[in-house]
Order: structure tokens, then sequence, then C-alpha cells
């Protein structure tokens, strides 16, 4: 069933997902601060609006994919807030990574107004929004999911049910500290390995089949020319910005002082993305940290 769309947000993930459900043969209307991002899909085949709200004549499905908390509250409940001019009956689906309680503040706002709405951040990285294989991890009803389904199935191939509103960002926000300290770490054993006198590749090749092996390592090498096609390989430009990979590990560390929970090596990862912002680094490929670890190690 081919729905009409409403998808707003067309940055480095938004583009290649709102591209795929073009693919699909979805009908697409398409919103994003910057025009240059709204005609780069109008020439993939979607349609043009000139603001959120423009985007949702017809449709059925809204989709946001927007950086953080801030500006997916400001679209649904700000001043111009878009919840207020759609239709009872649509369906919600925020992309975007954010605060597990911004997430349940919006879902709850909606469905007060008979909307349903899930919470979705995805993981797969822009090589796996353009493949159509992101991973969707889902906070909201199950009634909610099942609508959604197909149409993250045309962006995805890995649904997780997590639980109810904001289950979906506690999830991610987990898994997202995970990887900053595993690229962190991933770069510091590449640094140390150059170091002193090993390949890169030939090193990244052994601890692939190592028990040091994971996704930061093996799939997003963070060492320029270990891999084509990953942002190492092209001055760490595109991908997912170590200012977004700064603000997930504030939110595990916002989750942690909720929870009192212990976490030692998140809050280590977030001073050192931090600290790798403030020199200037902060629109790079999150990978870049190696540049903060071993600066003598590049160019
Ligand atoms: P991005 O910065 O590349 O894109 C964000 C887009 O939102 C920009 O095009 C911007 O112009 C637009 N925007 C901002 N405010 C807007 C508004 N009010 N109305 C319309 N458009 C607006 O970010 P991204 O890398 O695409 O990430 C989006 C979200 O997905 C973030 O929450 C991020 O943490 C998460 N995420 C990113 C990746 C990745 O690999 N890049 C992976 C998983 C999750």
């Amino acid at each position: 069933v081919m729905s009409n769309i409403a998808f707003i947000g067309l940055g480095n993930m938004g583009a290649p997902m709102a591209h795929n459900l073009v693919k699909a043969g979805h009908t697409v209307t398409v919103y994003d601060l910057s025009q240059a991002a709204v005609a780069r899909l109008v020439e993939a085949g979607a349609h043009p609006a000139s603001s959120a709200s423009a985007a949702l004549d017809n449709a059925e499905i809204v989709i946001s994919m927007l950086p953080a908390s801030a500006h997916v509250e400001s679209l649904y409940l700000g001043e111009n807030g878009i919840l207020a001019q759609i239709p009872e009956g649509t369906l919600i689906i925020d992309c975007s990574t954010i605060a597990p309680q911004v997430a349940r503040k919006v879902a709850l706002a909606a469905a007060a107004k008979g909307l349903s709405m899930i919470d979705a951040p995805v993981s797969g990285g822009t090589a796996g929004a353009a493949a159509g294989t992101l991973t969707f991890i889902v906070g909201g009803s199950s009634a909610a999911l099942e609508l959604a389904r197909p149409v993250l199935s045309a962006m995805g191939k890995n649904i997780f049910h997590a639980g109810d509103y904001g289950a979906g960002q506690t999830a991610k926000i987990c898994n997202n500290m995970l990887l900053g300290v595993l690229m962190a770490g991933t770069s510091e054993a590449l640094a140390l390995g150059v170091a002193n006198g090993l390949d890169p590749k030939v090193l990244s090749d052994i601890m692939s089949k190592s028990s040091g092996r994971n996704w930061a390592l093996e799939v997003y090498n963070p060492y320029p020319g270990v891999m084509e096609n990953v942002p190492a390989s092209k001055h760490y430009a595109g991908g997912f910005g170590v200012d977004l990979m700064l603000k997930d590990l504030g939110l595990a560390a916002e989750a942690a002082l909720t929870a009192r929970a212990s976490i030692p090596l998140g809050e280590l990862a977030r001073n050192l993305y931090s600290l790798h912002s403030q020199g200037g680094s902060g629109s790079l490929d999150f990978s870049s940290i190696l540049k903060l670890i071993a600066p003598a190690n590049l160019d």
C-alpha cells in the first residue's frame, strides 16, 4: 500500500531515507530549512514544500529526521508547531535521536489530539540509510508500530520494539554511548600500532579477526585509507557529525544522572568529543576523533 508521506529534515540521514521512500513508490513531500536539500530530493522524484506545514497537505504519515530535541519539540509543539494542524488519524514517526522525555512529551500531546506517534530512531549510518538497511528502534504502542511497519521496511531491515513512548530513544542512546566509546578506543588502538611501525590496514585486518573486532573497526574504520567510502577516506566529510555524537553522549549522561547509573567510559568519551568539537571539528564525521588522539599520525 502506497502512502502520502510528509518528510521533514533532509540531512545526511533524512535525504537518503526519503529517497528510498520515493523509490518504493510512495508520494513524498519534503521540507528542509536548506532549499538545496529540498531541490536534491525533488530531482529524485519528491514534491517540494515551502514550509513544514505546507508539507502536510494530504499527508497520511509525517516523518521527521532532525538534529536534536529542541528541533523536534519546536517542529511539533512550538509557535506555529505543526501538531495543531495535523488531521486526526495521521501517523507521526520521529526518527531523530532525542531525549526520551521530549519524545514522550510530544507523543502524549499527539495522543491527546487523536494522533498515533512513535519514536523510531535509527542505527546503521549514512551507508545503511542509502542502502535501506537501517535498524529502527521503536518506542510507542504495538498498534502504531504495525501501522508504521510498511514505511519503515522501505528504509530499513531490522525493526525492534523497545517499549512505550521514549523507550526507542533510551535504547538508541545506550547504543550510541557504546559506539562513541568503541570509535575512540578503535582510534587509540590503530594510532598506537601506527606509532610503533604497523600498517593501519594490516592491523585492522588482524583486529577484525581477533577479539577487538567491532563495527567502528570493520564497517567505519577511522584511519584514512584503510577502507574506501567511509568518511575517514574523504577527509571526514559527511557521515555522523562530532556534534551529533556529543549530543548523544550528553543524552547518555542525562539518563545516567536520572537513574543514578555509572557510565565512566561514556563520560570520558563525552569529554573527548567535547574537546574535539571545541577544537573546531564539530561538523566533521565522528570518526575524526582519531585526529584528537593522534594528530601527529595524520597529514
Ligand atoms: P544533519 O545535521 O545532517 O541533518 C539535519 C537536517 O535537518 C539538516 O538538513 C537541517 O537543515 C534540517 N533541519 C534542522 N532544523 C529544521 C527544521 N526546523 N525544519 C526543517 N529542517 C530542519 O543530521 P543527520 O546526520 O541527518 O542526523 C539526523 C538525526 O539522526 C540526528 O538526531 C542524529 O543524531 C541521528 N542519526 C544520525 C546518524 C548518522 O550517521 N548521521 C545515524 C543515526 C542517527
